[in-house]
């Protein structure tokens, strides 16, 4: 087999999808397991729908997720210009040739002129194709049409490329993931492939780049399917190679529609911001149609790379489990280096100030509040109380806890006992357990009395383990703390 040559080709009208991020794995995944180049194109060809800021959308978030590629507009390689606004100047040639060729010809139909020819067809109640009318204009109709000020479009004209190449109107091909897939072309309608100004549509431009790109495989979504049809036509009519194409089933969302806003995050960059792992964000898409031969999920991409197989990816259409991508991300959490997770939560603490903390007592703090976290801004509501000499109480804990008389006994005794304590966690440790000893004996339960403790320092109900809290805290803070919950009546 020739090199394999993959690529993915978005195009920049939002930020780069997930579900885009998962054919670009794919197609990295088949370039990988077949020591092949995997490519980057970014088809610009609609200015109008086009954003800088898209496109460093889909470079930044291909490069966050590892997906690295070996061509591309800020790569080069062999083949670019890789970004299609780049190409217009190629486009017209290829379009000369089908014209040559007797595979296309000029169109002079103006706008209104097609929208009347899809009315009748409504009227007729058939789907519309385009009538052919211009198919067969004589020199002298086309130099009237234009000394009206009318520009031709350019179509291709699909029966006659059927017909050159194949038996019937019947096109087949053999899809990678989908099997044997047929149209019959009689349906298609000739397209156009150049527009009057002179701008190649997405159809044409994508067989030229794909062909002189030497892509090898197409892996795409299967909302391509009908377009796939039309460009192995081009590709025969232009004498090129057909590449292989692979169609993977739609991403669906939990309620099987579109997966879309309304769902929750669909942007790769908006699921960052919210704190999920690249790298659980990849795991996650690579088995949205795959599964891994050992049942075992959790995977690096290295590690799906080698026992991917595009024939084993499923035809059907995929659940976007947000549930499941919830598990994920908080088991990349737990499995994190807690250097790693120092760095990668401080985005998510801008609102405090961590220079109230040493290295050291960031690192306990997060030690101890790392477990729960789902997504790493789940880690901003979790630790205000590190912060600040006073703390915000909850209405929970001061009614449930604080207002109670027990509580407030607690409080007043700690006080006075930990005023002699050294807040050192382990030293803290046994000191706590002493102190709930002691209430236990008075009939109350080691809870209970922590729950005193906790609702003063911390203003909840529940969080982190209390040791560590008092300890980063420290005596003066604490002190502070637990004085201010207690009624006046107990302080004097
Ligand atoms: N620019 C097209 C898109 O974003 C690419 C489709 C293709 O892979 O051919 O849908």
């Amino acid at each position: 087999m020739s090199e394999v040559r993959v690529r993915i080709a978005p195009s920049p009208s939002g930020n780069l999808h997930i579900g885009t991020a998962r054919t670009a794995l794919f197609n990295y995944l088949f370039a990988k397991k077949n020591n092949g180049k995997f490519v980057l194109r970014i088809e610009d060809t609609d200015a109008e729908r086009t954003s800088q800021a898209y496109i460093d959308n889909i470079f930044d978030s291909l490069k966050a997720l590892g997906l690295n590629w070996d061509e591309g507009p800020d790569v080069g390689g062999e083949y670019g210009p890789y970004t299609q606004s780049e190409r217009f100047d190629i486009y017209p040639k290829y379009a000369q040739i089908l014209l040559d060729k007797g595979f296309a010809y000029e169109c002079f139909c103006t706008p209104e002129e097609l929208e009347a020819e899809k009315a009748i067809a409504t009227q007729n109640k058939k789907p519309y194709v385009y009538t052919k009318r211009c198919e067969h204009l004589t020199e002298e109709e086309k130099e009237k049409f234009r000394k009206e000020g009318r520009k031709p479009a350019i179509r291709f004209n699909i029966s006659k490329a059927q017909r050159a190449f194949h038996d019937s109107s019947i096109l087949k091909f053999n899809d990678m993931v989908k099997g044997e897939l047929h149209v019959d072309t009689d349906l298609l309608g000739d397209f156009v492939i150049m527009k009057s100004n002179g701008t190649p549509t997405y159809n044409f431009a994508v067989v030229i780049d794909d062909m002189l790109m030497k892509i090898s495989h197409i892996i795409r979504g299967e909302d391509h399917i009908s377009n796939t049809f039309k460009q192995i036509l081009i590709y025969e009519a232009l004498g090129a190679e057909v590449p292989e194409f692979g169609h993977l089933g739609m991403i669906l969302a939990p309620d099987r529609s579109k997966l879309s806003k309304r769902h929750g995050a669909t942007a790769v960059s908006e699921f960052v911001e919210k704190g999920y792992l690249t790298e659980a964000l990849i795991n996650f898409v690579a088995l949205l149609g795959w599964s891994p031969s050992d049942g075992v999920e959790i995977k690096t991409v290295d590690e799906i790379a080698k026992d991917f197989r595009i024939h084993d990816v499923s035809s059907s259409n995929s659940i976007f489990e947000y549930d499941k991508l919830n598990w994920m991300n908080s088991h990349y959490i737990k499995m994190l280096d807690i250097e790693d997770l120092k760095e990668r939560l401080k985005p998510y603490l801008t609102k405090y100030d961590l220079s109230e903390l040493s290295d050291a007592q960031y690192t306990r703090m997060v030690e101890v509040t790392r477990e729960p976290l789902t997504i790493l801004s789940d880690i901003t509501d979790a630790v205000p109380y590190f912060f600040g000499e006073d703390v915000e109480i909850e209405p929970k804990a001061q009614t449930e806890v604080l207002d109670t008389e027990v509580a407030q006994d607690v409080l007043e005794e700690f006080a006075r006992q930990a005023q002699g304590w050294e807040f050192e966690e382990e030293n803290l440790h046994h000191k706590l357990e002493v102190f709930r000893g002691e209430y236990k004996e008075k009939g109350i339960k080691p809870k209970v009395t922590m729950w005193a403790i906790r609702a003063a320092v911390t203003g909840r109900t529940c969080g982190a383990d209390m040791t560590a809290i008092l300890a980063i805290l420290g005596k003066e803070r604490t002190l502070h703390r637990v004085r201010k919950a207690m009624k006046p009546a107990v302080k004097n």
